[in-house]
């Protein structure tokens, strides 16, 4: 994507992945105004070892815990993170309409809080956050809302059994895996799809060139749905920006994603 880019506007610039282990995460750091990296994407498992690492972090970094771009102002090192602006946007050009409305998140990790963020901005009244462990989504639910926290969102902890609890699944206006389920594993959790109203959203965060495990029985059912393709271009557009002080060129980072996952979406 972040090539594409490049080429786009002739800019003599290229954009690497480097595989850095926890052992080697500091130095790797470190090494960044020295080697003069304009800037770094992050992914699983360094995001929150950047948070607790880096002096510069930006308000969304700091709530969210956890760093997803670390940009390089002149040898000073800022942390930002655009998982949650990245899927808001998505969720807003996809139609999503959460304003006084109810969300069901499924996980309590990173990628969890990110959602819950971009539920709250998008004027949600009510998020369940139902995770295996359920003391992770209540210790997520009380630190999201306290006390100095100015958000006015009722956050629900529960286990994955709220996904077969018909009840609470007739009131969803969206319903949002953000685990790691259906990445190594082909099946999803027991869910009654056909409990919820038939304009529920189904978002999955994880995106592949095939619907996910999560998304399967919405799009057998009809429901509308998307996966996290849209999440990952705008987030990495965003990125883009912050590390090149110029904006990619409209639609060229989407089309290489795109192309890359052999489909247009
Ligand atoms: P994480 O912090 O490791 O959290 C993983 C979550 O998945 C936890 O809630 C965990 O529950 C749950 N989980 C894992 N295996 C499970 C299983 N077998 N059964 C039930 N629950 C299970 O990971 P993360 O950073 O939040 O990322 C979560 C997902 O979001 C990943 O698939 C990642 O690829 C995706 N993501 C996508 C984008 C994008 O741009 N589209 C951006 C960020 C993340 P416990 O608490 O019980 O362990």
């Amino acid at each position: 994507m972040h090539n594409a880019a490049y080429q786009a506007l002739r800019m003599d610039r290229v954009y690497l992945a480097f595989h850095v282990t926890s052992q080697n995460f500091r130095a790797a750091i470190h090494a960044l105004p020295a080697l003069g990296i304009l800037g770094v994407n992050l992914t699983v498992p360094h995001k929150e070892a950047a948070a607790r690492m880096l002096k510069h972090l930006n308000a969304e970094a700091k709530l969210l815990r956890a760093v997803n771009c670390i940009i390089n102002d002149r040898g000073e090192l800022r942390g930002d993170n655009t998982d949650a602006r990245g899927l808001e946007s998505d969720l807003r050009a996809l139609g999503v309409e959460l304003r006084s409305r109810f969300a069901i998140v499924i996980g309590a990790g990173g990628a969890a809080v990110s959602a819950i963020l971009a539920c709250s901005r998008m004027g949600a009244a009510r998020v369940v956050i139902a995770n295996r462990t359920r003391a992770r989504a209540a210790n997520l639910a009380r630190r999201f809302q306290s006390p100095h926290s100015s958000r006015r969102i009722e956050l629900v902890p529960r286990g994955l059994e709220a996904l077969t609890d018909a009840d609470l699944l007739a009131d969803a206006a969206l319903v949002l895996n953000a685990t790691s389920m259906g990445l190594t594993t082909t099946e999803f959790a027991p869910l009654d799809y056909a409990a919820t109203p038939s304009e529920c959203f189904f978002y999955d965060l994880i995106y592949r060139a095939e619907p996910t495990p999560f998304l399967r029985e919405a799009i057998a059912l009809g429901r509308p749905h998307a996966d996290g393709a849209g999440m990952l271009i705008n987030q990495g557009e965003l990125a883009f920006e912050l590390f090149n002080h110029v904006a990619p060129p409209e639609g060229v980072m989407r089309q290489a994603l795109l192309e890359r996952l052999s489909r247009i979406r």
